[in-house]
């Protein structure tokens, strides 16, 4: 890419999917052209900061103009599809939601909990394999940069926590409760139940033994 995006400090990236996610709003509502005091209004940063990161986009911004919705939002597209480690919220840190954390997936893969979510006051303002657990009431205000979200909540809970993970702007839920949640047709859901699996496991190997031969006896 002929774009310079080789040094643009981590405390800027962190802050793309933030403009990115305004500035496509703008968009969509037609809008060309924003300022940094609109932005920094939008975004909670402040402008001298707007303005310092996006010089490292090239972006210039004009007196008087401001700052050119089209060109930034196809900068923040080539940028963002690199290898940005994905943010992802955790619901409901009990046994499941704990491991989740102890574990955390940046082994493998650019993925990351960053916080963690529950009702449970002892649990509340802890951290659990370094990732802060908030209130469930303040969901709304701790995931406005994550897509991605694991529930961990009991079964009663999940639609709930859904309907509100979907309005605060979450795409992707990885749902590892027993219930069935309904999402819009823009949000993806990866069913996970893992008492089934290991039940179907357990099945197949009563029912479909594998001899260690080519083929599977019936
Ligand atoms: P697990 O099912 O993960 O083994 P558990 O048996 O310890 O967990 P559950 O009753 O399944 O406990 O609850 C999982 C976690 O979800 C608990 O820590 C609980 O406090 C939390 N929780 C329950 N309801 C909600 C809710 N509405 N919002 C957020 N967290 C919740």
């Amino acid at each position: 890419m002929d774009l310079e995006q080789t040094k643009i400090p981590q405390a800027t990236a962190k802050r793309l999917p933030l403009y990115y996610r305004f500035l496509n709003n703008l968009h969509s509502q037609g809008k060309m052209r924003v300022s940094s005091k609109e932005l920094s209004e939008a975004v909670k940063v402040d402008s001298a900061t707007i303005r310092r990161d996006f010089s490292y986009f090239g972006a210039l911004g004009k007196k008087g103009y401001g700052y050119n919705v089209e060109y930034l939002l196809s900068f923040f597209r080539k940028t963002l599809d690199q290898d940005e480690t994905t943010k992802v919220a955790l619901i409901g840190v009990g046994n499941l939601g704990t491991a989740f954390l102890n574990y955390n997936f940046t082994k493998n893969n650019n993925t990351k909990i960053e916080v963690a979510f529950d009702t449970n006051k002892e649990r509340v303002g802890q951290k659990v394999g370094g990732v802060p657990v908030e209130h469930i009431d303040d969901l709304e205000n701790k995931i406005t940069d994550l897509t991605v979200a694991i529930l961990t909540v009991p079964a009663s809970a999940a639609q709930g926590i859904a309907d509100r993970l979907v309005d605060a702007g979450v795409s992707g839920i990885l749902n590892f409760t027993p219930a069935r949640i309904t999402v819009p047709n823009s949000v993806r859901v990866h069913h996970i139940d893992l008492s089934i699996e290991l039940q179907a496991l357990v099945y197949f190997l009563k029912h479909y033994p594998l001899t260690g031969e080519e083929e599977e006896e019936e």
